[in-house]
């Protein structure tokens, strides 16, 4: 689809990306597959073969290296960037070779194809190569009012599609996760997504397994189902996870839950503006691993999000970073008991200069529904 963000945007990040690689020492600045490259040009290169690649060097004009046959489908922006097409007969690693020119250290995009890099690499043996990460986190993570209007409405699309499910409105029992999966994703086209990026549907002891896939398991009465779901709407992500539980709950996940919903709670209000991201993963951690279940909280507490679905700062120990305004990320705690039941609560965040801002409201609790 179309870019929304208009032409000045992209100027305003394309000179904002040339003073972080100036702050950095990043002589030029390669981006093809992933989300770097429409950050700056609007423009989401197809995962084939042929070589696309914007060359950015810090002092020069960018250049979108680009199969002829796809060249239409870019919207060309002169001011940010020009674009030089390749036919089927060329070389466009030799070309970027030749726009890369004198640049000695080289920021290399995450998701560019080895078979190219490997070429590259081969003509150009005295470049020093770092990770587009370098330039690009410090633009990327912190997001502007346009991004975050967007990330806002993706997440009340996704809300609206939790409260269907604590509703009821979404059949559950005798059908199998692969067909609630199905339901739900149509429901966040329906909301407005252009396109689902997941719909994790998994039900009593499948539900221990984080990232299940949701198979021809049949939901059945009595039993924990955890939905973990999102899209892309407009370019940005949602992302949330609710579990209801189908009749009467239990005492051992009654007690977990509560536990759940306090370390999720926990983490939201760590998001202060100068914490460090671990310290968002620590105070989920620290109600869980107080309440006795800490060695079944088997990942870290949450993922920046954004034009991706997983994208820097994640909420990990060890990430020192400190949360800035603008910060997108989720929180999502889980307590996984394998062979039994698993739960997670998920909501994105943004953070602010008056606090952490839940991008989510549906209903935090274990919603308990009798079909
Ligand atoms: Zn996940
Ligand atoms: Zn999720
Ligand atoms: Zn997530």
């Amino acid at each position: 689809m179309k870019s929304l963000t208009p032409e000045s945007t992209f100027r305003t990040r394309l000179d904002r990306a040339r003073a972080e690689m100036a702050r950095t020492g990043v002589d030029a600045l390669i981006l093809s597959l992933g989300h770097d490259l429409p950050y700056l040009t609007g423009y989401l290169a197809m995962p084939l073969e042929r070589l696309t690649v914007l060359v950015v060097p810090r002092d020069g004009e960018a250049s979108l290296i680009i199969p002829r046959l796809e060249a239409p489908r870019v919207t060309e922006m002169p001011t940010v960037f020009s674009i030089a097409p390749w036919n089927e007969t060329d070389d466009p690693v030799a070309l970027a070779h030749k726009l890369l020119g004198a640049a000695r250290t080289i920021a290399v995009g995450d998701q560019m194809w080895s078979r190219f890099l490997v070429d590259l690499l081969a003509l150009r043996p005295s470049s020093t190569y770092v990770r587009s990460v370098v330039v690009m986190e410090a633009l990327r993570s912190r997001k502007d009012v346009d991004e975050i209007a967007a990330l806002v409405a993706a997440g009340a699309a996704a809300d609206r599609v939790a409260a269907q499910l604590q509703a009821g409105d979404i059949a559950l029992v005798g059908r199998t996760e692969a067909e609630v999966s199905a339901d739900i994703s149509a429901r966040l086209i329906a909301e407005g997504h252009q396109k689902v990026n997941f719909a994790i549907v998994a039900a009593g002891e499948n539900a221990a397994s984080p990232h299940h896939d949701a198979g021809d398991r049949v939901i059945r009465f009595g039993e924990i189902v955890l939905c973990d779901f999102g899209g892309s709407m407009n370019g940005y992500c949602s992302d949330i996870t609710r579990c209801v539980h189908l009749g009467e709950v239990p005492t051992d996940i009654a007690d977990a839950y509560a536990v759940l919903f306090e370390a999720q709670a926990a983490g939201v209000a760590a998001g202060t503006v100068g914490t460090m991201c671990e310290g968002v993963d620590a105070a989920s951690r620290a109600v869980i691993d107080a309440a006795g279940y800490g060695e079944w909280f088997v990942h870290r507490t949450g993922h920046g999000i954004g034009m991706e679905a997983h994208e820097d700062p994640y909420m990990v120990k060890g990430n020192s970073t400190p949360i800035a305004a603008g910060h997108a990320y989720s929180v999502e705690p889980g307590i996984y008991i394998p062979g039994k039941w698993g739960m997670r609560l998920e909501d994105i965040v943004v953070a602010t200069e008056n606090g952490p801002q839940p991008v989510n409201h549906t209903n935090h609790h274990l919603v308990v529904l009798d079909r």
